[in-house]
């Protein structure tokens, strides 16, 4: 039983996307999880034994109850009928709560797909009939991660990172061979010759913004959210 899963393409994507609500939640006591959907083997950086050093790095920054890698062919993620049994078929041992998966825009074909088919998979899991191993499993809650996109709608909600932020970064960094010296990476974009570590923290600063915190991760759910009492409302309009 997993509080809080992100299932995503490649290690290193759910520090980048949502580490601090991983590490808020591991915080708080809950049961924190990562599902790679594929080892990131076509990655232009490191070597793989390099990779899963720095992966077991940062799992342990992040204090995850559980990492799992699906096997999916990095670079050619596909939401197809097998691979959704595969995902459905972990979703039900992990039997996540809350899942993160990533914005099913991305500029990335690898995490465009992965969005589709984490959704997938975890409708999947709950079909009692479905022929996937273990007890049907679907999670309450379905979210995708908006960090770093340009394309996004507002989000849904912001989560206050403030307190998870130095860790977030420590966790992204210990990707040493994927973002040290760099000052652009993936969906990260660049500001000049800004180094990563300060381009990330100006991202977090501007959803933090959102929110009037230091630092923020944005969200996205098709969902309306649940108010009670409108003088309990947080972020002031003026
Ligand atoms: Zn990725």
């Amino acid at each position: 039983m997993i509080d809080v899963l992100a299932i995503v393409a490649h290690p290193d994507d759910a520090e980048l996307l949502c580490g601090g609500a991983l590490l808020g939640a591991a915080d708080r006591g809950q049961r924190t999880g990562v599902l790679d959907l594929s080892a990131g083997e076509a990655g232009s950086f490191g070597t793989p034994g390099v990779r899963a050093e720095e992966m077991a790095r940062a799992t342990a920054v992040l204090g995850l109850s559980d990492r799992r890698t699906a096997g999916l062919p990095d670079g050619r993620l596909e939401n197809t009928i097998a691979a959704r049994l595969a995902v459905a078929a972990l979703v039900r041992e992990l039997r996540p709560r809350v899942v993160i998966a990533h914005w099913p825009e991305a500029r990335h074909p690898d995490h465009r797909a992965a969005a589709e088919l984490a959704r997938d998979a975890c409708f999947v899991a709950g079909l009692r009939n479905a022929v996937v191993d273990g007890e049907p499993h679907r999670p309450f809650k379905l979210l995708h991660a908006l960090t770093y996109q340009e394309h996004a709608p507002r989000p849904t909600f912001v989560l206050d990172v403030s307190a998870q932020m130095e860790r977030k970064l420590d966790a992204i960094f210990a990707y040493r061979s994927q973002f040290g010296g760099k000052s652009a990476m993936g969906d990260v974009r660049g500001g000049g010759d800004r180094p990563l570590r300060e381009q990330i923290l100006a991202h977090h600063a501007h959803y933090g913004s959102l929110i009037r915190r230091r630092f923020g991760e944005p969200y996205f759910t098709r969902e309306a959210m649940l108010v009670e009492d409108l003088t309990a409302l947080g972020v002031n309009s003026f």
